[in-house]
């Protein structure tokens, strides 16, 4: 089925064909690519919430993807256009996602139709519980079968909610705050976590610059410095890929919002851009830049890399052949379709895709449930075994150097030298990140046609899970 509006297929069908131009490279033994392709279950559910005093039904959706690893693992997204097509693709990008990422979860999303704005925190707090109730209950939240946690529309706070829904139904579960990921740290969560998808990004970049032959085929040269880069959304994704790309010297020559674009060649200030749009919920009136009314038309200025860091469907066949950056890198779910995909190959574009560039989120999330189950925070027990250990080799070296080390490359060895927790968790996010780029690329180069990155990202996540089903036994 199409969207009518562009010609475009649906996401679902989308995503599909995604999958199928990598099946296409790829030697399964027959029904296994259905097998992995179909989405195992969708649960639709309906409820009721008394605000003021009238009753509302709200409807929503868990979509369970795949179970060949468990729990499976996803976000729950509040929007008031959000559906269940929606909810089964954005569950196979979790599928492919973890296991391009070696995080050993199934696939699975969740969807509620609301539009969070016009409710008050109290009343999206007593929906969110009750949603909460009404998919624990039945297994859709469980640290062993189903684990949800932030997408669009929802953060730290729900997930604290949805944290104590499960932990009073399930008060004996020992391990019940690892029915949840992306909760506020105060309550189980990792330090690390809200930043995730941002901090995924900014290693992941750096780590294509760190393959000249690779950053060749977008016309680019060196590093992220000075790099013109268009960001479109500046929420939690966008604000922080924003924010780590600018620390890297990378110049945000534009940020597109919903009620329009900014722009300025010399580049934007992230936190005065951050302080304008938290005060004023706008872009509009930003001093020093240019105001552009209709924001989609942004994406198609000249930059060198270009963020789609929103929704879905924003790079369509409308509008593919006007794009200019020679290299786009999806922080969102599905912002080009399978059509402008096509059209972007073929141009010669270079797109890192979601299913691998986004996936910083679900890996600290990872972190965050071995964190839960192993009831204790990491780095709680080695750091300062560790700075004694540079308090030792310091003191070696002055003996049997015989000489004196300064103080301060004494205290880079000792004194709070030892790892906590936020050290650990990047360091983990940054060989994920890596690690996963390298396996993209050997597939890339391995058979007779040189893929693009999604392909080989798509072969890279099919390859492991066909590994295991073939391993378990069907
Ligand atoms: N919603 C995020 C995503 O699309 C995070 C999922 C998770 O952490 O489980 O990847």
């Amino acid at each position: 089925m199409t969207n009518s509006k562009y010609g475009d297929y649906r996401f679902l069908e989308s995503v599909g064909l995604m999958f199928d131009r990598a099946i296409r490279e790829m030697n399964l033994p027959p029904g296994l690519s259905d097998q992995i392709k179909a989405c195992k279950s969708v649960y639709k559910i309906r409820f009721p919430v008394k605000i003021d005093g009238r009753i509302e039904v709200f409807t929503g959706w868990r979509a369970t993807h795949s179970e060949h690893r468990l729990p499976a693992k996803g976000g729950i997204r509040y929007a008031p256009n959000v559906n269940e097509q929606e909810v089964e693709a954005l569950a196979a990008l979790m599928t492919y996602k973890c296991a391009i990422v070696d995080v050993p979860f199934g696939g699975a999303k969740g969807g509620l139709i609301i539009d969070p704005k016009k409710y008050s925190i109290e009343h999206i707090e007593k929906i969110t519980r009750r949603f909460a109730l009404e998919l624990a209950k039945r297994g859709f939240i469980s640290p062993s079968r189903n684990v949800p946690a932030p997408d669009l529309g929802t953060g730290e706070r729900e997930m604290a909610w949805i944290a104590d829904v499960y932990r009073q139904l399930f008060s004996t579960d020992i391990n019940h705050l690892a029915a949840v990921t992306g909760k506020p740290v105060s309550q189980g969560g990792i330090n690390g976590r809200t930043e995730a998808v941002g901090r995924g990004i900014q290693y992941v970049l750096r780590e294509f610059f760190r393959h000249p032959e690779e950053v060749k085929k977008s016309g680019l040269s060196g590093n992220i410095e000075s790099k013109k880069i268009i960001v479109q959304g500046f929420g939690n994704v966008g604000y922080h890929t924003a924010k780590f790309l600018e620390e890297d010297g990378g110049k945000i020559i534009a940020i597109i919002e919903k009620d329009g674009a900014i722009y300025n060649e010399q580049g934007l200030s992230i936190e005065n851009v951050v302080e304008y749009f938290q005060t004023n919920q706008k872009l509009e009136g930003f001093p020093d830049v240019t105001f552009i009314k209709d924001g989609r038309n942004a994406l198609e200025l000249e930059c060198d890399i270009l963020i789609p860091a929103a929704t879905e469907f924003q790079i369509t066949s409308n509008n593919a052949d006007r794009i200019k950056a020679p290299l786009i890198v999806e922080a969102a779910n599905g912002p080009i379709t399978y059509n402008a995909d096509e059209i972007l190959n073929k141009k010669g574009t270079v797109i890192l895709p979601d299913i691998y560039v986004n996936a910083g989120g679900v890996t600290v999330s990872y972190f965050e449930w071995i964190k839960n189950l192993s009831h204790i925070r990491f780095g709680r027990l080695e750091r300062r075994f560790d700075e004694l250990k540079g308090e030792k080799i310091i003191n070696l070296l002055e003996s049997v150097l015989n000489i004196t080390i300064d103080d301060d490359m004494k205290n880079a060895f000792t004194y709070s030298s030892g790892a906590v927790e936020l050290d650990l968790v990047r360091s983990g996010l940054d060989d994920t990140m890596r690690q996963a780029f390298q396996e993209i690329i050997e597939i890339m180069y391995r058979g007779e046609n040189l893929l693009d990155y999604r392909t080989a990202a798509y072969v890279s996540a099919i390859e492991k899970i066909a590994r295991s089903y073939i391993e378990m036994g069907i």
